[in-house]
């Protein structure tokens, strides 16, 4: 059984029209449900709900005390190349556009590796555009393996991949693999990825579950918002985490809540989602997914960043750059976006200290306990994937 074949987005869809009419009693119910089933956490998207925020920031921050206490996660991406033979709408790598390209050497990336140790952080996530020529699983295998020198924690951010080579990314060290789905929304997905592997919504869809199998033990997931309406890629996003926590046990699992920024092209998200609707987005998260990690990136100012970070947050990138070679050589290949959160690690580390958290440079294994509980029990006859 995959994901794919689980997921019913028109179920979802249903399902968020009926929440639509929910009673303020019925948002504080489920905030308050430890594992709420998708009938209820629905209701937690209401407008009902949208009116309750601080309620429900205040539960949130309680259940990441509880479950994560003040410990954050700081962790750095490093691209190894912007090569790309995709055409996505929203990117600044996207094939074709004018942007100068580049794809790292081994012997560049363990450079970017060792400027980035030297910054303190231990905790890198490769990152690469698609290019099967030159981004290939020997050439990723070898750089997960050399940065593992210089890191304690590896990630990889890169194409979805067959089984096999995420059994060589695990032999190599590969601690983590993020894939973003972009949007759940498979109309929506046609629409945005226009030509190269990425079109193929399902094969993505399924790559977390192909990595479990072949052993990565940290599993990131996530959605691209401005692409697609922030309510159906919430639930959405919340049943496929769960899915995952039931069905691939022995990873652990993260999300993500990435929102559209300016890049090379000039996109305007079709769905921009406002500062409030990304607060409720996270505490939706944190509320319904008590046990899973949740990743803020450097997408989000410093004033963003600061205010979300008691909400449920427990890993952040710091101090990062999104064009290969951006440590050691800024400006030698194009960046994929532009950050809002210049600022350094130290200074990310200084002020979240300021804020009363723990930043912890090392080791994801700190901020998101070894062993997760067992996944939420599901509620019978629902429709709704993972439910
Ligand atoms: S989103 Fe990824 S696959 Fe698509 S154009 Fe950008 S780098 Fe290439």
């Amino acid at each position: 059984m995959t994901f794919s074949s689980t997921f019913d987005p028109r179920a979802t869809r249903e399902l968020l029209e009926r929440s639509a009419r929910a009673s303020g009693g019925a948002v504080m119910a489920a905030a308050q449900r430890r594992a709420p089933s998708f009938e209820e956490a629905a209701a937690l998207l209401s407008p009902a709900a949208g009116d309750r925020l601080e309620d429900l920031a205040q539960l949130a921050h309680g259940a990441t005390i509880e479950r994560f206490g003040n410990t954050m996660a700081l962790y750095a991406p490093l691209y190894l190349s912007n090569e790309c033979v995709c055409t996505c709408t929203y990117c600044g790598f996207s094939m074709g556009l004018p942007v100068k390209r580049r794809t790292l050497r081994p012997d560049e990336v363990m450079r970017e590796a060792r400027t980035l140790s030297e910054r303190g952080i231990r905790n890198i996530l490769l990152v690469s555009a698609e290019h099967p020529k030159h981004v290939n699983a020997g050439y990723v295998a070898l750089c997960v393996r050399e940065v593992k020198l210089a890191a304690s924690y590896v990630g990889l951010e890169i194409a979805a991949a067959e089984e096999d080579d995420y059994r060589r990314y695990v032999e190599a060290g590969c601690d983590g693999v993020v894939l973003y789905q972009e949007t759940y929304d498979p109309q929506a997905y046609a629409s945005y990825h226009l030509g190269g592997p990425k079109k193929k919504y399902a094969w993505r869809l399924d790559a977390p579950q192909r990595a479990s199998r072949a052993g990565v033990p940290h599993l990131g997931i996530g959605a691209l918002l401005g692409l697609a309406d922030w309510r159906f890629e919430a639930l959405a996003l919340a049943q496929h985490a769960r899915w995952l926590a039931r069905h691939c046990w022995r990873s652990q699992v993260n999300v993500s809540l990435p929102r559209v920024n300016h890049a090379e092209g000039g996109f305007e998200p079709a769905h921009r989602v406002s500062d409030r609707d990304f607060v409720h987005f996270l505490l939706f998260l944190r509320l319904v997914l008590p046990e899973a990690g949740i990743t803020l990136s450097t997408r989000e100012t410093p004033h963003m960043r600061d205010r979300l970070a008691p909400l449920g947050v427990t890993q952040m990138s710091a101090g990062s750059s999104t064009e290969p070679g951006g440590y050691g050589e800024p400006g030698s290949a194009g960046e994929q976006f532009e950050l809002e959160d210049h600022r350094s690690p130290r200074e990310v580390a200084q002020r979240l200290r300021e804020l009363g958290f723990d930043p912890v440079f090392k080791d994801w294994d700190q901020s998101i306990a070894p062993v997760a509980p067992a996944a939420p029990a599901p509620s019978q006859g629902s429709a709704v994937a993972g439910d």
